[in-house]
């Protein structure tokens, strides 16, 4: 496996350290709001990543994905809605599993809360042992760490260090690179905030430690492998979690920095809860879109490039999928016929299968191109399809051909997302389309007894639709 590593600005080799396990830690969502489809472009991405290093590379993977439940952010909206801390942030954890369950991301070993006691307390640990090795100092009650102790800060983020400020602070958890300062560890009891006191003096962590802690605690210590989040934290979180894991261990601390970008909209500008442009993942499932195509969407662009959000990739892509399944029914319909069960398969099919499944795992063995991989995929699709429109292929040969698309699917994991869709027991969306369609020549012919009956029998059966400009839309009540 080869992976862009932020860290050397290059690709580089990758196996695990230790015991042929991937030990990954990923940073979470804030749960001050429900997460966006920018946010999840990045979850998907590097749930891919996670199946890759299983499913292709043959590592086994211990994934730690946090939930940040106590920082600026989530500490003022929870006051503005005036409810504690623990019940707000609670229900933006239970959307989150929710939107993760319906993109089919894999539950990861370790979810923690950086609010739970042990975490608090390894926290606590990691700042008296930066305290131990001259690394902090205190202001007002609050710990500081003091970036002119550490040589090499700034070398994720490659800041320039004539740039620094020695001895200037900062509270915010976010601030600019030009800003780079000394940054607050842990933020002494201000009124109406949330306060422990574990050794440090009472107060609450800042933003950074929470991830060091975290993951050494989780990961059994430094180094892990591969630390991962999108392109905004790079400076100052990711850069911070090294200073300070770092400063407290004296050892490296990720061996690689994988980084997504961002989602963006058409317009180019990025979706971000800030900017109040944002859709969730439950917004483009009310508008008639199916999980598995917006998964789709979130993965076909490569991690480390911009992916544009538009409604219409949405439809595109659900065309793709369409092709795709409707080539899988075709070969499996094949496999279980029973006539010419007893055969053996093409010995240039057997090889094209074989040559298809290795191509996919090379191209995402190679920092992860989906692209390459799905291009591999579509063109044994347009193969199948021709071999079965010429009638070709066996049952024999679809026996072959059918694990050969499991592979594929356990790391996109769409198809088996888009079956179970199609087996949920609401309208299936075949037969919305289906509905839709005859509804539309129902209205061409001037029949609207006909079109009405369609929409009316679909609302009783829990089925809105709403005809738009760009044509007949469907969401579910
Ligand atoms: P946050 O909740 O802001 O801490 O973000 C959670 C994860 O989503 C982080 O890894 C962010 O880098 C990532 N993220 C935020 N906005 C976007 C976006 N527009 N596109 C892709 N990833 C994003
Ligand atoms: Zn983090």
């Amino acid at each position: 496996m080869r992976l862009y590593n932020t860290l050397t600005r290059q690709e580089d080799a990758f196996v695990p350290l230790r015991d042929n396990t991937v030990r990954m830690y990923t940073c979470g969502l804030t749960v001050y709001a429900r997460g966006h489809i920018g946010n999840f472009r990045t979850f998907v991405s590097l749930d891919v990543l996670r199946r890759t290093l299983r499913e292709v590379s043959g590592f086994g993977v211990r994934q730690v994905m946090n939930f940040t439940d106590v920082d600026d952010r989530t500490i003022i909206e929870s006051q503005k809605a005036g409810v504690s801390l623990r019940d707000y942030t609670n229900q933006y954890i239970a959307a989150f599993r929710e939107d993760a369950e319906a993109l089919g991301l894999e539950p990861v070993e370790e979810t923690p809360r950086a609010t739970d006691e042990d975490n608090l307390r390894s926290m606590v640990e990691m700042i008296q042992a930066l305290d131990a090795n001259g690394h902090t100092y205190r202001s007002d009650g609050s710990v500081y760490f003091k970036i002119s102790t550490l040589p090499d800060y700034g070398k994720l983020a490659r800041l320039d260090h004539d740039g620094i400020q020695s001895g200037a602070r900062v509270d915010a958890d976010k601030y600019e690179k030009d800003d780079a300062r000394d940054f607050v560890l842990w933020k002494a009891t201000t009124e109406h905030e949330p306060t422990w006191d574990f050794g440090v003096g009472p107060g609450r962590p800042g933003w950074h430690i929470e991830c060091s802690a975290m993951a050494l605690r989780l990961l059994d210590g430094a180094p892990i492998d591969i630390h991962a989040g999108g392109v905004d934290l790079v400076f100052p979180h990711h850069e911070n979690e090294i200073a300070q894991a770092e400063g407290a261990t004296g050892k490296p601390f990720s061996r690689f920095w994988v980084h997504c970008e961002h989602l963006l909209l058409d317009e180019g500008v990025k979706m971000s809860k800030s900017l109040g442009n944002v859709f969730t993942v439950s917004e483009v499932l009310e508008r008639g879109h199916r999980a598995s195509t917006l998964r789709y969407v979130l993965l076909s662009v490569h991690y480390r490039k911009q992916l544009r959000f538009a409604w219409a990739s949405l439809d595109q892509a659900d065309e793709a999928l369409k092709r795709l399944m409707a080539c899988l029914t075709r070969i499996e319909g094949i496999a279980a016929t029973t006539a010419g069960q007893d055969g053996e398969p093409h010995p240039e099919l057997a090889e094209r299968l074989e040559q298809a499944s290795q191509a996919f795992g090379a191209k995402l063995e190679q920092d992860l191109n989906v692209p390459g991989a799905l291009g591999v995929m579509f063109e044994l699709v347009r193969h199948l399809n021709t071999a079965m429109d010429d009638g070709d292929l066996g049952p024999p040969d679809a026996q072959l051909a059918l694990p050969v698309f499991e592979r594929f699917d356990a790391v996109l994991g769409v198809m088996a997302l888009r079956r179970a869709e199609e087996a949920s027991p609401d309208v299936p969306v075949d037969e919305i389309e289906q509905l839709i369609a005859d509804r539309k020549a129902a209205r061409a012919r001037r029949d609207f007894a006909a079109a009405d009956g369609i929409r009316d029998d679909l609302d009783t059966r829990g089925v809105i639709l709403e005809d738009t400009a760009a044509g007949t839309r469907w969401k579910r009540k």
